[in-house]
């Protein structure tokens, strides 16, 4: 029979894991076993697998005995490795027992070193290192730990009898206690301990191992590490594994030392080899920064340590033993390494190697190097960056040396960092902006008519609204950091005042957001401007070799077609028309075609309108030459654009001679319960022709034009909101006559595409028809996760985030596209709708176009392009090659 195993050792002799096994040995476990069998110098032991834990839990918290008996097995052969023997008072073997589970979570689950120790054995581990104060204190060291960590009692009070000797000694540190202060505070806290809790402190060894076992499988569910697992979404169902290894002793006095170092710098990825080290202390007290760590060798001197002797200067032999195992794991791992060690008396031993920790810039410059070094393929150098830390590379980042005070946090809605004096309005915000004077957009929300204050503000922030509301969207597409759904900032507009956690804030008033957090904090913080730098592209060339899918991006003006064709946009895969009609000499005209009362009146507004857009499609044209530029005909229902405030209503009266009653009844008469399920989309252009027909006209004259000018165009129109075929294919032919009118016209012909968004599950469900009037299809897939969902996009803020902590939805679906939902709609579209018309063009332009996880799903399914912000679109060339080199 096949008895499962669940303890795995790692000695010299014998070791029964490797890297690979990181879910069944954690992360720890694994790299200890793999190190042990490439013969690094790693202290002997075993570890107890996640599954042990697992059944630990099942079992109500109990050790089962078969379980026991391996580990008994597992301790005797360290025993007889190492030649020293648990318990022995002569010859005794200590051990650490660590927590490692699959991914990192450092400090979240307990740890107890120097298990073993007891009245008798203390003895032998003073005879044996001929230094009584070290194993005093090592066993002082042990009960503090222990009591805590597995009886769970409250240390302040050895703290304070440690203190208090320390006083009554007159003594500073604690290792100017003599062994005999050391042995009074063993004695002292066995009593506190026995007369607070009731309970002798265990001095049998294995009882001391059965219980930290247990201690560190309990800590997996502890609610710090709870916490953690949320945050970082790692399922509550993995478990921790245990390992449990033979100590060894940075502590023994100046031949021994602790550290911790990086096969390359983590904040630049320079290949320089770089650490910190402690003489004469245990791993702990390196990360505890009570003393000042000394650098490891020249090139890790800064002006806090360069006084103190370095690593390589005090112990030239272990340095340079170090630097032998160091590039050994580092060509093994084929990845910067992050490695801990101890020397014990002047013997190096390698405690731990992980992959290291890096920043965005380090990340590329390391995988761009070791491509060069031959250390890994292109394709793995590819593998090796989140596609989402490019982000980092991209905008502005707070400076991580100031000092910051957090005030709130929102939604990360769109990244980089900016600071500046609070603005509640639009029209503050350009007023401010003309006297050079930095201003953040603070509102409860935005709608269309704050664009102009968006462009002149450095950041937005919004106290309502999710990842996918106006201010998200068009902060991501200006590349403009926005905080929104802050729901801590309680804003006043009338008062111009916001208040959060009991502090007031107002216009004269400074704050800093961080997009890519989502944190607000007070005052102005300084900000570190993103370059470009050379190995950016060298990695984006190799990207783009590699990825099927096209990456175009949402634009709606010239500028940010500039911007998105310097990250590499293949086209325009979303113009959204509406973005254009808020300029003030524009929305007078816009609101003069609300207000009309029948078509031609209608008809004469647009004309006032056609020159404008004109000049922007022709704007547009000419910076994407030779690339696909698709615009969207009118989406948002009317009503968005009618007047506010008193001043714009009576400007309104004014132009159109109608009273401001008028004007107030017919916004009346507009108001719909439920806009966004409402009269938009091609509703309008159904209900009201000659708007779409107005906007074509401007789309194909412009086309015109600019061709006429030696630019190569490429224009596709898309009709969004489409749910029945019919839609379609009335507006399909009211396009295609009003487009063959201006080739008559201007006695020219130009090649152009009309095509749908899908974006409701009908247009999805019925793709086979809606096929057949469609030259391409594009998934406005923020629409259909609210409309398949049936969740409002406008409003999911307010519960969203208590749903994603009950676990409900491990990511917001607006922000990574539901796959089992509304991906399956996306699958049934694209397969009906090749099947329905062969030479459909099939692409994404909701904002999940820009999101890795998502694309790796558009990838999967065939389509042909993914459409995403300016900003992203590095995000999605480098998510799509990645794509394509995991599914082929
Ligand atoms: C969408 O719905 O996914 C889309 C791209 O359109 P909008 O966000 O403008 O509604
Ligand atoms: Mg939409």
């Amino acid at each position: 029979m096949n008895v499962e195993k669940f303890v795995y050792a790692f000695n010299g002799l014998n070791t029964e894991g490797n890297k690979d096994m990181k879910d069944l040995l954690g992360g720890k476990g694994a790299n200890l076993a793999e190190m042990s069998s490439l013969g690094l110098p790693v202290p002997p032991g075993f570890t107890i697998t996640t599954k042990a834990c697992l059944n630990f839990e099942k079992d109500d918290g109990v050790l089962s005995e078969s379980l026991k008996t391996e580990i008994k097995n597992a301790l005797n052969q360290v025993e007889k490795i190492t030649g020293k023997k648990f318990g022995d008072s002569n010859n005794p073997l200590l051990f650490s027992v660590r927590s490692g589970a699959r991914a990192s979570m450092p400090g979240m689950m307990d740890t107890v070193l120097n298990l073993g120790l007891n009245d008798e054995t203390v003895e032998g581990l003073s005879k044996l290192t001929g230094n009584e104060r070290f194993a005093w204190d090592s066993y002082r060291r042990f009960i503090q730990m222990y009591s805590n960590v597995v009886m769970g009692f409250n240390t302040a009070i050895l703290e304070s009898t440690l203190e208090d000797l320390k006083e009554a000694r007159n003594i500073k540190e604690d290792w100017e206690f003599s062994p005999a202060d050391l042995k009074e505070l063993v004695a002292a806290y066995k009593r506190i301990i026995l007369e607070d809790s009731g309970k002798k402190f265990p001095t049998d060894p294995m009882e001391q191992l059965w219980e930290s076992i247990s201690a560190v499988f309990n800590s997996w569910k502890n609610p710090r590490a709870r916490k953690y697992r949320e945050l970082h979404h790692i399922p509550h169902n993995w478990g921790t594994a245990v390992n449990v290894q033979s100590m060894v002793f940075g502590n023994m006095g100046d031949s021994s030392a602790t550290g911790v170092c990086f096969t390359r710098d983590p904040s630049t990825g320079e290949k320089r080899f770089f650490g910190e080290f402690l003489i004469n202390a245990q791993g702990e007290d390196v990360v505890a920064g009570i003393r000042t760590p000394a650098p490891i060798n020249n090139f890790s001197k800064n002006s806090s340590n360069q006084h103190l002797k370095s690593f390589e200067e005090l112990m030239p032999k272990s340095y340079n033993q170090l630097c032998e195992y160091y590039n050994k794991l580092e060509k093994h791992y084929k990845d910067m390494q992050d490695i801990e060690f101890t020397v014990e008396k002047g013997t190096l031993y390698i405690l731990q190697t992980r992959n290291g920790k890096r920043t965005s810039a380090a990340a590329l410059k390391i995988a761009v190097d070791m491509v060069s070094e031959g250390l890994k393929t292109q394709e793995e150098a590819l593998m090796s960056v989140k596609p989402e830390d490019l982000n980092q590379l991209l905008h502005p980042r707070l400076d991580p040396k100031s000092p910051k005070n957090l005030l709130a946090k929102g939604l990360p809605a769109s990244p980089g960092a900016a600071g500046g004096l609070i603005v509640f309005d639009s029209e503050e915000a350009i007023l401010k902006k003309e006297k050079g004077i930095k201003v953040l957009l603070v509102r409860r929300e935005t709608s269309p008519e704050d664009i102009g204050g968006m462009v002149a503000a450095e950041g937005i922030l919004t106290s309502r609204g999710g990842m996918t509301s106006h201010a998200a969207v068009v902060a991501r597409g200006m590349g403009k950091p926005c905080v929104a759904g802050c729901t801590s900032i309680l804003i006043d507009h009338n008062l111009k005042k916001l208040s959060v956690n009991g502090s007031a804030f107002g216009e004269g008033d400074f704050l800093t957001i961080d997009g890519a957090t989502g944190e607000v904090f007070e005052g102005v913080i300084p900000t570190i401007e993103a370059e470009i730098s050379q190995e950016f592209i060298t990695f984006m060339e190799w990207a783009d070799k590699r990825r099927k899918l096209k990456v175009r991006t949402n634009a709606d003006n010239p500028h940010d077609c500039e911007v998105s064709l310097k990250f590499g946009a293949e086209g325009i895969g979303l113009c959204r028309t509406e973005h254009m009609f808020f300029a003030p000499e524009r929305i007078l005209a816009i609101r003069e075609m609300i207000f009309a009362n029948n078509s031609s009146e209608r008809s004469k507004a647009l004309k006032k309108l056609l020159p404008y857009q004109r000049e922007d499609f022709i704007g547009i044209f000419e910076r994407m030459n030779g690339l696909p530029v698709n615009i969207r005909l009118l989406d948002p229902p009317l009503h968005e654009f009618l007047p506010h405030s008193e001043e714009e209503i009576n400007t309104l009266a004014h132009y159109l001679n109608l009273s401001q009653t008028q004007i107030k009844n017919r916004a009346e008469e507009l108001f719909e319960f439920n806009p966004m399920l409402g009269h938009r989309g091609c509703r309008l252009g159904i209900s009201f022709p000659e708007i779409y027909n107005m906007q074509v006209r401007a789309i194909m004259e412009a086309a015109v034009f600019a061709s006429k000018n030696g630019i190569s165009v490429q224009p596709e129109i898309m009709i969004p909101l489409v749910a029945m075929k019919e839609e379609l294919e009335i507006l399909r032919a009211n396009s295609i006559s009003e487009i063959e009118k201006v080739f008559a016209e201007t006695n020219t012909k130009i090649d152009y595409k009309i095509g749908t968004m899908i974006e409701v599950p009908r247009a999805a469900l019925t793709a086979n028809e809606i096929a057949k009037a469609a030259d391409f299809f594009s998934f406005g897939t923020n629409d259909l996760t609210q409309t398949t969902y049936g969740l409002s996009r406008d409003d999911a803020g307010k519960f969203l985030p208590h749903y994603q902590k009950l676990g409900l939805f491990a990511t917001d679906p607006f922000v990574s596209l539901d796959q089992n939902g509304v991906g399956q709609l996306l699958e049934i579209a694209t397969r009906l709708g090749r099947e329905n018309n062969p030479k459909i063009h099939v692409g994404i332009c909701g904002e999940h176009g820009g999101e890795p996880k998502s694309i790796y799903f558009c990838h999967k399914i065939g389509l042909d392009y993914v459409s995403c912000s300016p900003y992203r679109v590095p995000i999605a060339r480098l998510a799509a090659a990645q794509a394509s080199i995991v599914h082929g």
